[in-house]
């Protein structure tokens, strides 16, 4: 303690001073991904640089583009306007909880805009500028939000807190949407958008790549289990197109959600098609511009059209469903060539899919469960002492909290909950959401996700717990480093990968390990169809 520094700064919080020190900030966007998407500026640069190459007239794009979206987003208008800088935010947001850093308070995140807002757009800003709360536009300030607006994961946690509802992931959203019309924005977000807009998915897989992953899949799982399912790809008249994100059938710990869904599909026997066009359901559009996120989700809707499918199901992806569950319709529907989904198991109307023709996996699987149309063996799954990261998206944009904790409690034995104010809408992100989970970022990904992994801290303590589920494809890809660095011994799986492991399939012999091929401590009665002790 003798080593901390109290002596606050000397300068005042509205003269923008960055330091670009190496671990806290992404790479930038490189020119060929931005000219791949037609986006404005390419050229080569990067983050610690004195001079940004903006464009000559950037005041005036930066002025032209807040008006614009002032005009056409009623709720940035009113974010700009209602807050009463209470502070009911200041301590909710993991960047600020992790880093100490004041400009991290969503408050003091959104004044990084409302600064400029009130010095062009409001009376009182222009004429009594820095007292009015005013802010005049410099280049500096272009790298203060460049620093901030990408140190912010988008969770929405803050809003949860607001007496006023403000939402700071929106005010995020159009300061990145503004940073874009300047050239600057980073690789992480660019590169993925640029394959997915290529080849259908974030990893620039090709369709018969995609087809050769999921044949390996289908390999690996016959080893495992003893049969062999069916996938099929890019079916015409299939009654469902299946969509996850791209991460599953490449990634680890992801695999493993991906083989526990294509059990789950051969146990239901339901008609379903992947498609190697429509080969992602995450859309990084969402970090990027809603154009963007636009563009990307179309893809979805003209697959299911080409395909002449009833309706979708998604896996497990956390901004896929803020994406489609809050926008798609909107944006690139209504899907009028499909029909409200109904389970072809259960017979259950999905009435909360009325519009988008689209749902969860975990809608899916739980109404499975709850209709007793699964044969499960949850002992397969003692080895795991489990807990639930409420991924942010899919529970606090969708309200995805009672299907994940019912399938789980179904198909797990050893289930507990994180403290109170660590989950369902309260959930912490892991820090590295929204484009931000990049290796160069390392540090902040970590100070970000330390209150997540604070609460897994908690249970591995007291309960013991030895793996984190969630529901999220980012989550699934930057929770390890996490966790290995602030609670090591704890892994990281899918809802899915738990379904698969206590699923008993027809004809199946003895299952010998888990579907991580980890071995079961001893198995009893060979022969006997799906036991084990
Ligand atoms: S809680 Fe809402 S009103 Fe209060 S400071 Fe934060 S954003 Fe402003
Ligand atoms: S949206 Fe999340 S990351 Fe962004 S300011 Fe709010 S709490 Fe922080």
């Amino acid at each position: 303690m003798a080593r901390v520094q109290f002596q606050p700064r000397q300068t005042g919080w509205m003269d923008p001073a960055v330091e670009f020190r190496k671990g806290t900030w992404n790479y930038a966007a490189v020119p060929d991904t931005l000219k791949y998407l037609d986006l404005p500026n390419p050229r080569r640069w990067s983050p610690p640089d004195e001079d940004w190459h903006l464009p000559d007239n950037w005041q005036e794009i930066i002025y032209e583009g807040l008006r614009d979206r002032l005009k056409k987003y009623r709720s940035l208008q009113i974010f700009m306007d209602i807050c009463v800088r209470c502070g009911a935010c200041a301590d909710k947001c993991h960047y600020f909880i992790g880093s100490g850093d004041p400009k991290n308070m969503p408050v003091l995140r959104a004044e990084l805009l409302r600064s400029v807002y009130r010095e062009n757009f409001t009376a009182f800003g222009k004429v009594l500028g820095k007292i009015g709360g005013g802010r005049k536009l410099s280049r500096q300030l272009i790298k203060e939000w460049f620093f901030y607006f990408f140190q912010c994961t988008e969770c929405r946690r803050c809003s949860v807190f607001c007496p006023y509802g403000i939402d700071t992931a929106e005010i995020t959203m159009m300061g990145r949407e503004l940073l874009n019309s300047l050239g600057v924005s980073i690789e992480w977000v660019n590169t993925p958008l640029a394959n997915c807009y290529r080849t259908g998915n974030h990893l620039g897989i090709q369709p018969h790549g995609f087809a050769d992953s999921i044949q390996f899949a289908v390999d690996e799982l016959e080893e495992i289990t003893g049969v062999r399912v069916n996938t099929p790809i890019n079916r015409k008249g299939a009654e469902v197109l299946f969509v996850a994100p791209s991460a599953d059938y490449f990634a680890s710990p992801h695999y493993y959600t991906l083989l526990g869904y294509l059990l789950l599909f051969h146990a239901t026997g339901i008609d379903y098609t992947w498609s190697s066009y429509a080969s992602e359901g995450g859309n990084f559009g969402l970090f990027h511009s809603s154009e963007m996120m636009k563009r990307l989700n179309s893809k979805i809707y003209m697959e299911a059209k080409r395909l002449g499918v009833k309706f979708i199901i998604g896996g497990e992806c956390g901004h896929m469903w803020r994406v489609l569950h809050q926008y798609m319709d909107t944006m690139n529907g209504p899907a009028d060539f499909l029909e409200v989904p109904v389970s072809p198991i259960t017979g259950t109307r999905f009435e909360n899919a009325r519009s988008t023709k689209m749902i969860h996996i975990s809608e899916f699987t739980s109404d499975l469960i709850y209709h007793s149309k699964l044969r499960l063996d949850p002992s397969r799954n003692d080895h795991w002492r489990t807990t639930y990261h409420d991924s942010c998206n899919p529970a606090r944009a969708m309200g995805l909290l009672e299907e994940p904790r019912y399938i789980i409690k179904n198909v797990c034995r050893n289930f507990v909950e994180m403290p109170e104010n660590t989950i369902r809408e309260q959930t912490f992100c892991c820090g590295s959401g929204s484009g931000l989970g990049t290796d160069e970022n390392m540090e902040m990904r970590l100070r970000g996700g330390l209150p997540r992994a604070n609460a897994v801290k908690y249970v591995k303590e007291h309960n013991d717990v030895n793996i984190l589920l969630c529901m999220c494809a980012i989550d699934k890809a930057t929770l390890p480093p996490l966790l290995q660095y602030w609670v090591p011994d704890v892994e990281v799986g899918g809802v899915h990968e738990m379904v698969g492991n206590a699923l008993i399939l027809d004809g199946e012999p003895v299952r010998k390990t888990d579907l991580r091929g980890t071995p079961y401590p001893e198995v009893v009665e060979v022969g006997k169809e799906g036991a084990h002790a």
